[in-house]
């Protein structure tokens, strides 16, 4: 939870931001003092059989009223066990089980969590490791590095092992990369990476996830439930890649393009569902539409609504978590709508079209790769389209967002020297959002744009960026393959009939400036900004030298106050504490050397002199551009191009299929 960064502009996701929300009155629950059996949704399930001959196992951490849980399958899998103990707030106990290998095995804790890139600690909240055989035989865990924990198996009877662990479960809010649990608030969570612990070598191996709860908690997992209540899961990639959402929360449910969806709203519970449903279903039918289909037979999305003020989502395969710092009054609440149509095309790029080392993951260390501004740029401008091809926004609200994009990069002088493929591949030094202050996010979104409308242009509006998703997702997704660092350059060529590598090479692999100016023409924009100059300095007043020193502010004389690294002020030498005699040969105080140093023309020489510790430096160079006053229109038809007519058309049209046309707030219909 480290974005500390001001509200961003509406795209994002998923790095969650940080937002000073207002302290809210918590809601009070009953407390609950009965363990119940296996619990999905509202009603209790069962227990199962142990009709398949396998040992009776599993038991229940404590409490009145305690079922057993009964896995009854002598399998290959691994079964992991949740449950909460009442006497150990804010935990979870975590029990596992699987065949007993005939080496060695050691298990560990995720350093990271995928779509959030950045090194966790999981391993604080990991406690009371201890493992046993199948005889009930305890067994030596060696603890000697910090994510794992070796079982020594050599003396083990039996078929299998078993381990009990428990998770510290006090992430902030309602939970988000970790885990939470309040028993008397009645609400509690899970992200598999910060609880499971997985079998080095064995992460291929299928799961089963049992969860065992307080009575009147429900339980929602984006997993294959069997009639016995127990989930199901390919793999441990596939488990940690299913929140678990648990205790008190609404729900609502709606189908889009034949698919069924749940929302599960925690938190702050206000929504309106036939809004809800009719906003999410329109979003959902687009994207749909856009592929030809989903990847997925179900979907969830969770929304931890108004605890501790987090804003954003994380992507998973068949659902996300998405924490908003406001009851959702409506369904037409901005961050609920960009962030959803975000995380769920995340569904399609980045889960099932993904570059090379994000699944199957090596969960140990980073893991880098060049295209993150392709997944989550791409993705935020998909996100933006998706919401007016649905019909919930207009053109101009999407070039209003474009234009705040285009000033924000342009405010980023970064954008000179980090490109946007060392920003993916550094995301984990920046904050999962770029690099040394380039956001990916934010030129990706533009890149992925410009993409799209050259693409238009140069093919007669045949073929488009939605071309090349497709190609990707067909090619790779669709053979469960990840994608290598060349793939997206043969689908653009594949899309515009001729090799586009030196486009791609110039915005993704070099730091050239976006020639806005044709490619937005062509498609009947009109960008205006103003050009200013600048060499990244601002200066302060020198303190007064004496008591007796009573001269205004600006009357007295400017000292270098800080340096941007990335203007030309670093590369003339200036430096802070400096003491500025002159600019360009006219002696000048603090105040006018503000005043000058605000309306510099841009790409002119420039010639400071300064004191530096009794020396006198002559520092020169030449201003950088600087640009304001953005402002982006689409042009009215009769100013516009021939072609960008259809482009707009195109670009805007609806994806959705065409059964699913019906659904209010889609193509200008009231919501
Ligand atoms: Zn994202």
């Amino acid at each position: 939870m480290n974005d500390l960064s001001p509200r961003r502009i509406g795209p994002f996701a998923c790095p969650p931001r940080i937002a000073a929300a207002p302290a809210r009155g918590r809601r009070s629950m009953s407390p609950v003092t009965a363990i119940a059996g296996l619990l999905l949704a509202i009603a209790a399930t069962p227990a199962a059989p142990a009709a398949s001959g396998g040992p009776r196992t599993g038991q229940i951490a404590g409490g009145a009223g305690a079922r057993v849980a009964i896995r009854g399958e002598p399998t290959q899998r691994i079964a992991y066990t949740v449950s909460i103990d009442p006497r150990r707030a804010r935990h979870f106990a975590i029990h596992v089980e699987m065949p007993r290998p005939a080496g060695s095995l050691v298990f560990a804790i995720p350093a990271w969590t995928p779509g959030y890139y950045q090194i966790l600690h999981y391993e604080a909240g990991i406690d009371r490791v201890r493992a046993r055989d199948e005889t009930g035989r305890p067994l030596a865990v060696t603890h000697d590095s910090p994510r794992t924990w070796a079982i020594d198996t050599s003396q083990a009877s039996g078929g299998k092992i078993l381990l009990d662990y428990d998770v510290a479960a006090a992430d902030k809010g309602l939970g988000f990369f970790g885990s939470m649990v309040d028993f008397n608030r009645r609400t509690g969570y899970i992200n598999g990476a910060s609880a499971f612990l997985y079998a080095v070598g064995e992460t291929a191996a299928p799961v089963s996830l049992t969860v065992t709860l307080p009575q009147d908690w429900q339980c929602a997992v984006p997993l294959d439930r069997e009639p016995t209540g127990i989930y199901r899961a390919d793999s441990y990639d596939e488990l940690i890649d299913s929140p678990v959402q648990l205790g008190a929360f609404d729900t609502v449910a709606f189908q889009a393009s034949g698919v069924p969806f749940r929302c599960i709203i925690a938190g702050d519970r206000r929504a309106e569902p036939a809004r809800l449903r009719r906003v999410l279903a329109a979003i959902a039918s687009e994207e749909i539409g856009l592929f030809g289909g989903a990847p997925f037979r179900k979907y969830l999305f969770i929304y931890h609504v108004g605890e501790a003020g987090f804003i954003g989502g994380l992507e998973h395969r068949a659902s996300t978590v998405i924490h908003l710092d406001d009851p959702i009054g409506d369904a037409n609440d901005d961050e609920l709508i960009t962030t959803s149509a975000h995380e769920l095309f995340h569904a399609w790029n980045v889960k099932r079209i993904r570059p090379e080392g994000l699944g199957p993951f090596d969960y140990s260390a980073a893991v880098r790769t060049p295209s993150l501004w392709f997944a989550e740029g791409v993705t935020d401008y998909y996100a933006d389209l998706t919401t007016v091809r649905a019909g919930i926004r207009t053109p101009q609200w999407f070039a209003e967002q474009m234009a705040q994009r285009i000033r924000l990069l342009d405010g980023t002088p970064a954008r000179s020297k980090v490109t946007l493929e060392e920003a993916s591949r550094h995301a984990w030094e920046g904050r999962s959002e770029g690099y040394d202050g380039l956001s990916y996010y934010v030129k990706g979104c533009l890149v992925g744009w410009l993409l799209d409308l050259q693409l238009r242009e140069m093919t007669g509006d045949a073929h488009s960026l939605d071309d090349v998703i497709r190609d990707l997702d067909r090619r790779f997704g669709a053979a469960d393959t990840a994608y290598p660092p060349g793939a997206l350059a043969e689908a653009i060529e594949r899309a515009a009939g001729r090799d586009q590598a030196p486009l791609l090479e110039r915005y993704a692999a070099a730091t050239d400036e976006i020639a806005w100016g044709q490619a937005l023409n062509a498609a009947g924009f009109q960008l205006s900004r103003q050009e200013d100059g600048t060499i990244g300095m601002s200066v302060q007043p020198e303190p007064p030298v004496d008591e007796t020193d009573d001269r205004e502010e600006a009357d007295r004389a400017a000292i270098v106050q800080r340096v941007d690294p990335d203007l030309p002020a670093a590369a003339m030498d200036l430096r802070p504490g400096d003491r500025i005699l002159t600019i360009d040969g006219n002696e000048v105080t603090c105040g006018l050397a503000g005043a000058i140093l605000r309306s510099l023309p841009a790409r002119v020489p420039i010639q400071v002199v300064v004191e530096r510790h009794g020396r006198t430096l002559t520092l020169r160079g030449i201003t950088a551009p600087q640009y304001s006053h953005h402002a982006l229109v689409i042009l009215p038809e009769a100013a516009r191009p021939a072609a960008a007519s259809r482009i707009l058309k195109e670009l805007f049209a609806s994806r959705a299929p065409r059964e699913d046309a019906a659904i209010p707030g889609r193509n200008g219909q009231p919501l």
